[in-house]
């Protein structure tokens, strides 16, 4: 029997409207507002102009339960994972977060409905784990992605959808937001298709059969 086609979905800002969450985190810390489409890069220290202790400080208080816990789900996003696995595809659902931040996420999760096969971490950034031999046991590195055998992708992290399209060969579905607005669509030659979608019904319109 053939293997279940395997979808990967990023959580923030494919699942959930994080970018929303730290505006609002900015308004409250350093009582400076920024409108969404202004987050141009995904340097938050560049797109919210602030000072690497200051930065520091934004993503103590972004990754707290509270915070994270906040964030409004993106529209269109439950009821589209709930139609693949309907069709027999399996969804995982795989966040750069850290570690830590597990049981918030995994009952944000529940308390969105969000339906799913597996969670896991993956060390998208290698921000928390330089050494990818000392990844902890339970995370996955970027080198773990090819034996997965996607045949989707849903992201908006520019460095992880170009390396899950080019290197790994996966198509990806390019989750439209201000910071990633430079990345090109790809396709053909060199690497799977990269497509741009504006929402969660391009999505699916894009990609009717993954
Ligand atoms: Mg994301």
């Amino acid at each position: 029997m053939q293997d279940p086609r395997r979808i990967y979905v990023d959580v923030d800002d494919v699942l959930a409207q994080t970018g929303r969450m730290f505006l609002d985190v900015l308004v409250e810390q350093f009582g400076r507002s920024v409108a969404f489409d202004e987050i141009r890069s995904y340097h938050l220290g560049d797109s919210f102009r602030l000072q690497p202790a200051e930065l520091t400080e934004f993503m103590r208080r972004a990754h707290l339960p509270e915070a994270l816990g906040s964030i409004e789900p993106m529209p269109g996003a439950a009821a589209a994972l709930g139609r693949w696995l309907r069709r027999g595809y399996q969804v995982f659902v795989v966040t750069g977060r850290p570690p830590a931040t597990r049981q918030t996420t995994l009952g944000w999760l529940q308390r969105h409905a969000m339906p799913y096969s597996e969670f896991h971490f993956l060390d998208k950034y290698s921000e928390f784990y330089r050494d990818p031999n000392s990844t902890p046991e339970g995370v996955l590195c970027l080198a773990d992605l090819p034996g997965l055998r996607f045949c989707l992708a849903v992201e908006d992290f520019p460095g992880t959808a170009e390396h899950l399209a080019g290197t790994v060969g996966v198509p990806v579905a390019l989750f439209d937001r201000p910071w990633n607005r430079e990345v090109e669509e790809l396709g053909g030659k060199n690497g799977a298709p990269l497509v741009r979608c504006r929402g969660w019904a391009e999505i699916e319109r894009r990609f009717p059969a993954p």
